[in-house]
């Protein structure tokens, strides 16, 4: 048996000096993940820090922004009438990111960091350079039909799992942060690290770091969005392949996920499109062009493909 220390928090300045005085506490919201992975030893905090009585769960407007607190969650956001009728690909991407009852305990923040479902990862009995660097990468020759084909290097090829990220990261989202050193603002688009050599590092968060919330600037009238998401079980499971759409009058933003190692802004695309903006099939083309499929997730290249291609056609056509 393990000893685990408990220790809850009212203020977000009071749960980031504690984090930062103990490299081996971490937060605790929803706990939809946090807990799974500690009961199989994935995940090896020695201090838990209870952050559910922060302040941080209201929804508000600030300029032309939605400002989202981190504790709000997955339910209550796609649920909000504004989310409704002015970011229906967020409301998609939250309904189709976990059932019901996930969705009424699972936190924006907690979503955002939630880890890969790779069954290496999972498994400590076996060799992974995100739970353990240095030493290998099972799924490399192991079982990877689920793995992504865009952002991954020779140490790790895991698939971002959220759907959610994927939308914001279309919306041009930015992450709210307190840390030691004070607030700061990052950009969603840069907020999440490929593997490349440290797949273990995956955001720019530093120890002691607290997600506060999410602001998502509100497009414009008349724009059109959605996301749609393809996946082995259509009542609940994971994004084999999905693609966010958000046609604003004048240009679209697209991002991609089940595919990638990172909630994937599709640049390559939304270049096309600036130039041919009914031009699907080549932004899609273009978006692929330089994805690396291994043995058993090749099929993930033309399902993305057609994904965005019906994503685009639904959300972007005139
Ligand atoms: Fe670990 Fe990444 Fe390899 Fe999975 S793909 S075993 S998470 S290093």
């Amino acid at each position: 048996m393990r000893t685990l220390e408990y220790v809850r928090v009212g203020e977000p300045a009071q749960a980031v000096a504690e984090l930062a005085a103990d490299p081996a506490a971490a937060f605790l919201a929803g706990g939809t993940t946090q807990l799974d992975l500690m009961k199989i030893g994935t995940v090896t905090a020695r201090r838990l820090v209870d952050i559910t009585r922060l302040p941080l769960r209201d929804v508000t407007f600030d300029g032309g922004d939605l400002r989202v607190g981190a504790l709000v969650t997955m339910e209550r956001l796609a649920r909000e009438p504004v989310v409704a009728q002015r970011l229906p690909v967020l409301r998609d991407a939250l309904l189709a990111g976990a059932s019901v009852q996930l969705r009424n305990a699972a936190t924006i923040g907690g979503n955002l960091l939630q880890r890969t479902r790779c069954p290496y990862f999972r498994d400590v009995a076996t060799a992974c350079n995100k739970r353990d660097p240095g030493a290998g990468c099972a799924a490399l020759e192991g079982v990877h039909r689920n793995h992504a084909i865009l952002g991954t290097s020779p140490h790790c090829i895991a698939t971002h799992p959220s759907d959610l990220a994927v939308a914001l990261v279309a919306l041009d989202a930015v992450v709210r942060l307190l840390g030691p050193d004070g607030p700061r603002t990052v950009p969603l688009t840069g907020f999440y690290l490929p593997p490349d050599d440290t797949p273990r590092l995956e955001t720019v968060l530093r120890h002691g770091d607290l997600v506060t919330g999410v602001d998502i600037p509100l497009p414009a009238q008349g724009t059109r969005s959605g996301y749609l998401k393809v996946r082995d079980r259509a009542s609940y499971d994971f994004a084999l392949a999905s693609a966010a759409v958000v046609a604003d009058p004048g240009r679209t933003r697209v991002a991609l996920g089940g595919v990638a190692t990172v909630p994937w802004r599709a640049r390559r695309a939304e270049a096309v499109l600036r130039e041919a903006p009914e031009a699907f099939v080549a932004a899609a083309g273009a978006e692929l062009a330089d994805a690396e499929p291994r043995r058993d997730n090749g099929y993930k290249v033309e399902l993305a493909r057609r994904t965005l291609i019906r994503a685009l056609s639904t959300w972007a056509a005139p």
